[in-house]
């Protein structure tokens, strides 16, 4: 039966997901926030996928899947990418050569070289843990793309874009820019866990679905918060329809 058929009948069901967590490869993360010690503690909070985000890079994502894949967890492969305001977004892939290109996109837009003394390690590890490497890249810095550059280079390659933290000061398109652009075509915003109950309502004015995350940076965050997902099935498409509200998908917090 094809697609908005009167009588079509779709199974929903309910998916716990946290789409926001750091790996090692991001400087201001601990050295615990390996692939399968992640992965672990995803499983004990009951999650049923989670979201890498590392700051303006993407170098982790298969070995944390691949950990994943092992337990019956599903990723959704992301970055979070810091614009020229200064305004962090997350931007999540389905297959991994968009997610390459917007890597490329992401590192020939972003200057300067890490200092580990000063901004910690980039580590770079395996699906068994094993450190094999590191970025020399600035990834703590901010990319000289502005946020309606990252939002279209990440739509063009198929992905979808989530303004990070949006009730926090620092790093948040409200906090840098003061409001977020009308014309901006975000597919959701996201609070923190230390989001005022009161300001959520304001913040449903901007008529995007709200998700909330950890921003894990230390394993002990991870699951702390999460976004229920109602969908047909556990996959990329179903999360993007869930985003635009289609056929009863739903995201809530
Ligand atoms: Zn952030
Ligand atoms: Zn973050």
């Amino acid at each position: 039966m094809p697609w908005g058929c009167p009588g079509l009948k779709i199974m929903l069901k309910e998916f716990k997901m946290d789409l926001h967590i750091h790996t090692c490869l991001s400087p201001c993360a601990q050295s615990e926030m390996l692939p399968t010690a992640i992965i672990k503690k995803a499983r004990e909070q009951n999650l049923d996928a989670l979201g890498i985000c590392d700051h303006n890079s993407a170098e982790n994502i298969t070995a944390v899947r691949k950990a994943a894949h092992r337990a019956g967890l599903r990723v959704l492969a992301g970055m979070e990418i810091c614009s020229r305001e200064e305004v962090h977004v997350l931007a999540f892939f389905e297959d991994d050569d968009a997610l390459m290109r917007m890597q490329t996109i992401v590192y020939e837009n972003l200057p300067g070289e890490n200092n580990e003394k000063y901004f910690g390690e980039q580590l770079i590890a395996d699906e068994y843990d094993k450190v094999v490497g590191s970025t020399k890249k600035l990834l703590i810095g901010s990319t000289t793309l502005g946020v309606n550059e990252i939002v279209a280079s990440a739509h063009s390659l198929g992905g979808l874009t989530v303004a990070s933290h949006i009730d926090r000061e620092s790093f948040s398109i409200i906090g840098q820019l003061g409001f977020i652009p009308k014309d901006l075509p975000l597919d959701a915003l996201e609070i923190s866990p230390r989001c005022n109950p009161d300001e959520i309502e304001n913040y449903k004015s901007y008529g995007l679905p709200l998700i909330t995350s950890s921003d894990a940076h230390l394993l002990s965050d991870i699951g702390r918060v999460f976004t229920k997902f109602l969908l047909s099935a556990l996959s990329f498409s179903e999360v993007a329809m869930a985003f635009r509200g289609i056929q009863g998908r739903a995201v809530s917090i």
